[in-house]
């Protein structure tokens, strides 16, 4: 499933790639944003799209950056249309370390959020035009991405960054297998249960896609954690730690007059 990705430039030495599903979802939104407003809605809505996803690269370099900061080697980010992964070599032990990586990519979403609040709110910069309108649209509903996104990282399903919060929490206590078997086992409820209520409740079948795929790496990620336990201690384990999000909707100030 993950095979097939096109790799585009290097972040210090990070691999970014790109899922070849994520073209078909540029592909869609830019239909979608023609249908509704021409070659222009077109632009606007792969432009948005981009500054989105260009949020997730950023959550990603959070974690990222903190990792290589504690010497710890990350491969690439992968982005798909359900969010963007980043592989690790290693998961440190220490429960501060985790806690700090794992905090440093909603507090990227939160910072973008508080840059695009002072930039939006700084007064009379952009009140005429219909396109400097638009624009303001645009960081609004950035703001809002990047809140939202900080906020549902948060959600206590493992693997996602509130998950290995409740993992990190749970091993100053349990043995750190425990910890992870704990998480993953409430993560694993969450999901279910937040995939169905995607799926009856809010009819988000990506959203629901997003939970099933979660529920399945985090079975994964205890796997792996229960076979390091078992063989040696140099055994190397391809981290994934993935950002989620809710699926891109197109915002409303695309449908252009
Ligand atoms: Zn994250």
């Amino acid at each position: 499933m993950l095979g097939w990705s096109i790799n585009l430039f290097r972040i210090r030495g990070i691999q970014l790639a790109l899922h070849a599903s994520f073209l078909l979802l540029l592909a869609y939104v830019g239909w979608e944003g023609w249908r509704d407003g021409g070659w222009e809605g077109a632009a606007w809505s792969v432009a948005i799209i981009g500054a989105f996803f260009t949020c997730v690269v950023l959550h990603e370099l959070g974690h990222c950056f903190t990792a290589m900061h504690f010497g710890i080697g990350v491969r690439r980010i992968l982005l798909m249309p359900i969010g963007g992964m980043a592989e690790f070599d290693s998961i440190p032990r220490e429960p501060p370390r985790e806690l700090l990586m794992t905090l440093a990519g909603p507090a990227v979403n939160f910072a973008i959020a508080a840059l695009l609040w002072v930039i939006v709110r700084s007064p009379g910069r952009w009140a005429f035009s219909s396109y400097e309108a638009n624009a303001v649209g645009f960081a609004h509903t950035l703001l809002h991405w990047n809140l939202l996104m900080g906020t549902f990282n948060l959600v206590p399903v493992f693997p996602m960054d509130g998950g290995r919060i409740f993992r990190a929490l749970l091993a100053t206590r349990l043995p750190y297998l425990r910890a992870t078997f704990w998480a993953a086992t409430v993560g694993k409820v969450l999901a279910v249960i937040a995939a169905l209520v995607a799926i009856f409740w809010f009819h988000a079948y990506l959203t629901a896609v997003l939970f099933a795929f979660i529920f399945f790496a985090g079975e994964t990620e205890y796997r792996a954690v229960k076979r390091r336990e078992i063989e040696d201690a140099h055994w190397r384990e391809v981290m994934v730690r993935f950002y989620a999000t809710p699926p891109p909707e197109p915002p409303p100030l695309l449908t252009t007059p």
